[in-house]
Order: structure tokens, then C-alpha cells, then sequence
């Protein structure tokens, strides 16, 4: 699975599971464009081997996307690779959730995502050929006090499927569904619960981001060349089927 020669922009890519796919892209040889709302991305891009171009800004600004496609495409003639990483949550009961808590987390998990493939699909077409992987979560089911972050993420699931259709034969677009990663989110939680979830987990253990970034890297390379409209789960079991015992 590589993608030597291939431009990439990875968005979030400058924390956890977007850093992670951003040094694997650039391990397998691509150009990585990391795109993040904090300047710490600057660092991550920093570490690459490749040439790559760390840009500042807001998924959820049209402005923003458009300032840092044109950045990417004067510095490396077109853009191949799009991952739609950038993802955040506020946690909160549906009857206390507050309309401020929806549209942020709806904005920047779903809207980012459609304004980056709406300005890079047709530079993605012109040249006839693409890759696009957004980053769902197991989430996209359901979730006790995740009305906004569940909803913006099987929105997700619903636009990479949209997306296949309307931009086949060249483009192809997937998403993925992680279930619990190794980030500083997880660590944060008190042992208790790390061991109570856990349990939950088929694979007892919870995922790291490498194995996100893998599974990235399969839908970014030429391995999937047959794949467009498809939600892989990447969870150790978790949603696999009841496991009522
Ligand atoms: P993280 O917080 O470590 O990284 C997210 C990155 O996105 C950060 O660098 C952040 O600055 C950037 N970002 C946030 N808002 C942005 C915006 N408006 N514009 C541009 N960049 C922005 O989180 P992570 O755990 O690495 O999660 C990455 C993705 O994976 C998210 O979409 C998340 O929903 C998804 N996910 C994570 C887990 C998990 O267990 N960590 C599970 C399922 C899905």
C-alpha cells in the first residue's frame, strides 16, 4: 500500500489520530498538507520527511478552506488525498444540550467535511483521480449524550456515500468508523473507567492511532481501487453484533 508521488490534505492532522495518519501517508511517500485549527500542527508537520505545508485555520470557514487549497495547489500543483479528520465533541444530554453545543460539533464534524470536498472534488476530477476518507466514529449509531457529535458523524457516513455516487468513476470516497483510541481523551479518563469500558470491548483493549492510520492508508492507496461508498469499523468487536451475556 503506497502512495509515493501522491499529495495529501489531512485535516485535524496536527493531534492523536490525524498526526498519526499524516507521518503514515508520509511514510508511504506522500506530500502531506496538514490543515488544523491549532498552530501545534506546525510541529507534526514538521517531523515529516517529505516536503510538506502546514496551513492554520477553521474547517468550518469556506474562507479558510479555500486560503489553504490555493496554498497547496501554487506550492504542489494538485491535491490527491483528502482526509477528513478534524473532529471534536461536546458531550452533553439531549434535554440539556444547548443550540450553541449542537451547531459547533454539527459545523465542524459535517460542514468541514463538505466544504473540503466541495472545493478539492474538482480538482480531484480535472486531473482524474482521487481519494477521499472521512472519519466517522462507532458513534454514528448512537450515543448516550452525543445527540450532536452521533448525528454530525452518521451525517458523515451519509455524505461519503452521496459523494461516491456523484463523483464516480474518478473519485473514490470512504469513511471510517473508530471505536475507542488510544488519545490524550481516553488517558484522561480515571483507571475505573478505562477498566470498565474496556471489558466492553471484544478485543479488550482499546485501538491506537496507527491502527486508524493503516486502515486510512488502504483507502488513500491504490489497494482499494474497486472501493467507494463503504464504512469500515474499526472498534476491536465493539459493534459487532449483541453481546448479551
Ligand atoms: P484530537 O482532538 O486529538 O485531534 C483533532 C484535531 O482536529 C486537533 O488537532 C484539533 O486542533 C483539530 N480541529 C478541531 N477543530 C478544528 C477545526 N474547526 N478546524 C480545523 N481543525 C480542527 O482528536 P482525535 O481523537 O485524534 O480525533 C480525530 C478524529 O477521529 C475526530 O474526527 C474524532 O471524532 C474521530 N474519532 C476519534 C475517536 C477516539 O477515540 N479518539 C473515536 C472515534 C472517532
Amino acid at each position: 500500500m503506497n502512495v509515493q508521488g501522491k499529495v495529501a490534505f489531512v485535516t485535524g492532522g496536527g493531534s492523536g489520530i490525524g498526526a498519526a495518519i499524516s507521518q503514515t501517508l508520509d511514510k508511504a511517500g506522500a506530500t502531506v498538507i496538514i490543515f488544523d485549527l491549532n498552530e501545534d500542527g506546525r510541529m507534526v508537520a514538521d517531523t515529516l520527511q517529505q516536503e510538506s505545508l502546514f496551513v492554520q485555520g477553521n474547517v468550518a470557514d469556506q474562507k479558510d478552506i479555500k486560503r489553504a487549497v490555493q496554498s497547496a495547489v501554487e506550492k504542489f500543483g494538485r491535491i490527491d488525498i483528502l482526509i477528513n479528520n478534524a473532529g471534536i465533541f461536546r458531550d452533553q444530554k439531549l434535554m440539556k444540550m444547548s443550540e450553541e453545543e449542537w451547531d459547533l460539533v454539527l459545523d465542524v464534524n459535517l460542514k468541514g467535511a463538505f466544504l473540503t470536498i466541495k472545493e478539492i472534488a474538482p480538482i480531484m476530477k480535472g486531473n482524474q483521480y482521487g481519494k477521499i476518507v472521512n472519519i466517522s466514529s462507532v458513534s454514528h449509531k448512537g450515543n448516550f449524550g452525543q445527540a450532536n457529535y452521533s448525528a454530525s458523524k452518521a451525517g458523515l457516513a451519509s455524505l461519503t456515500n452521496t459523494a461516491a455516487l456523484e463523483l464516480a468513476p474518478e473519485v473514490t470516497v470512504n469513511s471510517i468508523a473508530p471505536g475507542s483510541i488510544d488519545t490524550p481523551l481516553f488517558q484522561s479518563m480515571d483507571e475505573k473507567g478505562k477498566e470498565k469500558f474496556i471489558k466492553k470491548i471484544p478485543m479488550k483493549r482499546v485501538g491506537n492511532p496507527e491502527e486508524i492510520a493503516q486502515t486510512v492508508l488502504f483507502y488513500a492507496s491504490d489497494a482499494s481501487s474497486y472501493v467507494t461508498g463503504t464504512l469500515l469499523e474499526v472498534d476491536g468487536g465493539l459493534t459487532t453484533g449483541l453481546n448479551l451475556r
